[in-house]
């Protein structure tokens, strides 16, 4: 039998009615011939309200624990998502991660898959089972506790089983209809697109475009699983939604293709710190080693270089990280200072801020795209913090009054809205 992946986001299965309503749609897949592996989310709010009740019981808690705890969700609508099949004459069984089991590293809360055995649900499908309903978001670690993937994960979770189940497609079911230019909840004039290529994708995803957690791209990518988005809400059939491919794939190309916004990031500022060697080493590993995913870095070009006429030199250094990490970023660089491995005059945390880019891969060979997107959000007189580039995305971090502003300026400025 040929496989399906069909993977339910979490306002997909936010109540009973959305879980019966999903799990039509699977069934319609079954009647069509295929055997199904349904990846569910958590109800939609689920997994914040209980990283908010690890948060206020242990403010540094263990990951191992904050992990028991935030896999949870899943497990409920993995059970009642196999419960509701039956109801419905689907012969359907659930399991969660670790009875897969599915292998990940043990880097609590951004684990990463190892393997994912085939022959528990391989043996069930024999038996005739249609349909194995798994758990998205978590898996096992070699030590033997539970691990989750980080926040949006059971797309990861969907693309891996497509992957090692050599599924046909793996389809995300969501509250869109599809990956548009940006945001639809931004602006109405946000364009769905019919294809998408997996670096834009990539980009987009990785600049805050939630559709897809990044790591679910970069895995279809390297196993060339047919990756789909649609709505779980509208009558979808075979042509609905948007497909992720390779770039050959794509008739349409220009220079500009989407716009992303990461909307909870912060800026850490550490003033005066010795301009030397090592410097940057003693600033980012112990951001590294407390967990802290730093994303833009700047450091100002000193008054005077370094070398050995100037040893006292000074300069500074700005980064930039999720809000939710400034408490855990803000602790290692105290304790970085105390321990005589650096040494700033000051510490400014700006947690007001957020990250807008532009994308697209057809930057690689236009120039001119940063200069129009300086040029539209000063004309809209948006101050530009920090500036970061790669061959196909330009980033900048601006206040977060101006967030959306900046997204629909920019939409308008690159004519996103048009087809061509
Ligand atoms: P799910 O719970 O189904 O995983 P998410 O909330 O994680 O859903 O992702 C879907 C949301 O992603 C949409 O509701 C939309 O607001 C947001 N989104 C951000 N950028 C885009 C984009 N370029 N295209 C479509 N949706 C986007
Ligand atoms: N429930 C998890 C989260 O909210 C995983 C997911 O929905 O993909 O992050
Ligand atoms: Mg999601």
């Amino acid at each position: 039998m040929p496989i399906l992946v069909m993977k339910f986001g979490g306002t997909s299965v936010a109540d009973l009615d959305r879980i019966a309503n999903a799990a039509e749609k699977v069934k319609r897949e079954v009647e069509r011939g295929y055997d199904v592996i349904v990846i569910v989310s958590a109800m939609s709010g689920k997994t914040n309200e209980l990283v908010r009740w690890v948060n206020e019981t242990s403010p540094f808690y263990d990951a191992r624990e904050y992990d028991a705890v935030v896999s949870s969700g899943e497990n409920v609508t993995a059970g009642l998502m196999a419960l509701r099949l039956q109801e419905m004459g689907v012969s359907a069984r659930s399991w969660q991660g670790w009875q897969v089991p599915i292998n990940t590293t043990s880097a609590h809360g951004a684990a990463r898959f190892e393997s994912i055995p085939r022959e528990n649900i391989d043996a069930k499908f024999a038996e005739g089972f249609k349909v194995a309903v798994v758990a998205g978001f978590q898996g096992l670690s070699p030590e033997g506790r539970i691990t989750t993937l980080g926040r949006g994960g059971s797309d990861t979770t969907a693309v891996a089983f497509a992957a090692a189940f050599e599924a046909e497609r793996c389809d995300i079911y969501t509250d869109v209809d599809g990956i548009y230019t940006t945001d639809p909840r931004i602006t109405s004039k946000a364009r769905k697109l019919d294809r998408i290529s997996f670096e834009e994708m990539l980009e987009l995803a990785s600049l805050g475009a939630k559709v897809l957690q990044t790591r679910s791209v970069e895995l279809a990518m390297r196993y060339k699983v047919r990756l789909r988005v649609l709505s779980s809400f509208d009558e979808t059939d075979e042509t609905s939604g948007t497909i992720v491919c390779d770039e050959e794939e794509i008739m349409e190309s220009k220079v500009v293709s989407g716009v992303a916004h990461s909307r909870d990031e912060a800026k850490i500022t550490l003033f005066t710190i010795e301009d030397r060697p090592g410097i940057a080493a003693a600033i980012f590993g112990p951001l590294a080693d407390a967990g802290v995913n730093v994303d833009m870095i700047v450091q100002n070009i000193s008054e005077k270089d370094y070398d050995d006429d100037h040893p006292g030199a000074v300069t500074d250094m700005t980064f930039s990280c999720p809000v939710d990490q400034v408490a855990r970023a803000k602790k290692a660089m105290e304790e970085a200072k105390a321990g005589g491995k650096i040494n700033y005059e000051e510490l400014i945390i700006d947690t007001d801020v957020s990250k807008v880019s532009v994308v697209g891969i057809g930057m690689r060979s236009h120039a001119g795209v940063a200069a129009k997107m300086f040029q539209a959000l000063s004309a809209d007189n948006i101050n530009i913090k920090v500036i970061a580039t790669s061959e196909i995305k330009i980033s900048v971090l601006i206040d977060r009054r101006y967030m959306e502003l900046a997204v629909q300026t920019l939409h308008d400025a690159f004519g996103l809205d048009r087809a061509s």
